[in-house]
């Protein structure tokens, strides 16, 4: 369908759709984004916990000073117990990481990091295309084709779909692989996220609190003035598809949790009364691990794909960085066919691109799924692990990290075609790029 160059089509301009189209420039590939909203610039979002590994992926590209420079300090991570508010557990992890790997934590509201992959994006102006909802792929042996909800259609060579976890890709990619109904995400937890004025509180600045053992899980970071929270609970049932709530049950469930205690002396409602409630988004937090990952020449990447709750801080994380072993087995292959791959040879790439990161995002996968099912107790065994076992064996708080350093962070992955050399700390890096 296309003639010319190859020209990758991303649906979808989150986190993970903006870092493909910075890959794809890297790669001197064309392409195009796709985004259903008037803007790519949502103001709106959650507080991310952008890990090392993710920094330096964010580095490569040139954006490390400005990711800087957005960044919410953390130095400890506090686990509270929920019935009482008092501390369970006291770890730095966040302050280990630095010194074993070149990069801090950096955590950022999701606009701020949109806003950075965005204004360094050189193609921006020109290939980001807004109020672009799709809504129908068809594919033949030369490219792809994909219909918007306005009527237009947009022609390239293949579609990676990095629309989310309700994505439209991964609907339209089943049906023409014709293999019934798509895998649905999944959603046993929902929650709040927001934020709130606590300049009257004495909240601990620069601390992590982690509340659990009380029925839900309530994390929160304070800022000199601003606490950004996120709680969770067990839904009544689980739920596939997308479910909007109302102010009235964000209220009946913010009063839910209201007694949890998120910090010694704070309760979840004294937060809550001082939220910025219009601001603040319930919604349910889905969780899935999708088998099928590309047909055709359609791929998908991020929550599209692999989808965890919130509570272990890695979602987008797996997804960046499976966006850059894509886009490196992308870019070795179009150019080693002088931009002219076939669907054999694009299928290829795209079983080895799942492959690799089925391997590596599924245990990060199974530990989310395990963790928020661990915190969100309300058990005599929770509390005792939590009070007297958790304390010695913290596997953040043991021997400096090294647990998440070594089986985690020094894995990340890189874009192997772009030069750089980065930062190192004592523990090396396993891939590393050409330099
Ligand atoms: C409360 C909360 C806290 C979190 N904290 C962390 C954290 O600390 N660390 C971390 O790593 N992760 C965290 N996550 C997870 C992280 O937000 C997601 O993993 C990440 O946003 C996924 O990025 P994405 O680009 O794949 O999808 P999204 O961010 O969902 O972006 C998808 C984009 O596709 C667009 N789109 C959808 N459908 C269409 C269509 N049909 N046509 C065109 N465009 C379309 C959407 O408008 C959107 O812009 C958190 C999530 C939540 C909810």
């Amino acid at each position: 369908m296309t003639e010319g160059n190859f020209r990758v089509i991303i649906v979808g301009a989150g986190p993970v759709g903006l870092y493909v189209a910075h890959a794809m420039e890297r790669a001197n590939i064309d392409y195009v984004v796709l985004e259903q909203h008037s803007t790519a610039l949502n103001p709106s979002g959650q507080l991310l916990f952008t890990w090392p590994q993710t920094v330096r992926l964010l580095h490569q590209l040139g954006l490390h000073q400005d990711a800087k420079e957005v960044a919410i300090p953390i130095h400890y991570k506090k686990r509270v117990y929920g019935h009482d508010g008092s501390i369970t557990s006291t770890n730095q992890f966040w302050d280990y990481v630095e010194p074993s790997h070149g990069y801090p934590f950096l955590p950022m509201l999701r606009s701020d990091l949109i806003k950075i992959f965005y204004t360094n994006l050189k193609g921006r102006d020109t290939n980001i295309i807004t109020s672009a909802e799709v809504v129908d792929i068809e594919t033949d042996s030369e490219g792809v084709r994909v219909q918007l909800a306005n009527g237009r259609i947009v022609e390239g060579s293949v579609v990676i779909g990095a629309d989310g976890v309700h994505s439209k890709s991964r609907k339209l990619m089943h049906k023409l692989a014709g293999q019934g109904p798509p895998e649905e995400m999944i959603s046993s937890f929902h929650g709040i996220f927001g934020w709130a004025d606590i300049s009257d509180l004495s909240i601990e600045r620069e601390v992590f609190f982690e509340s659990r053992g009380a029925g839900a899980v309530i994390q929160c970071l304070g800022t000199p003035k601003k606490l950004r929270f996120v709680t969770l609970k067990p839904l009544p049932e689980t739920f596939t598809g997308r479910k909007r709530y109302t102010r009235q049950e964000m209220e009946e469930y913010a009063a839910s949790v209201g007694d949890i205690a998120v910090c010694p002396g704070v309760k979840f409602k004294d937060v809550w009364e001082r939220a910025e409630k219009d601001k603040a988004q319930m919604l349910n937090q889905e969780e899935g691990f999708m088998s099928r990952w590309h047909y055709d020449r359609l791929v998908l990447v991020g929550d599209a794909v692999h989808k965890s709750t919130s509570v272990n801080g890695l979602g987008m994380t797996c997804g960046l960085h499976s966006a850059a072993v894509l886009a490196s087995l992308l870019q070795g292959l179009v150019k080693a066919t002088s931009q002219k791959p076939t669907t054999d040879e694009i299928d290829d790439v795209f079983s080895r691109y799942q492959k690799k990161r089925q391997r590596e995002v599924k245990p990060v996968w199974e530990g989310g799924y395990s963790m928020v099912r661990e915190v969100t107790q309300d058990s005599l065994w929770s509390w005792m692990w939590d009070r007297y076992i958790l304390p010695w064996f913290d596997v953040e708080g043991l021997v400096k990290g090294l647990i998440p350093s070594l089986f985690l962070i020094r894995h990340g992955d890189i874009l192997s075609y772009v030069p750089f050399v980065g930062e190192q700390g004592s523990i090396p890096w396993l891939r590393r790029p050409i330099s």
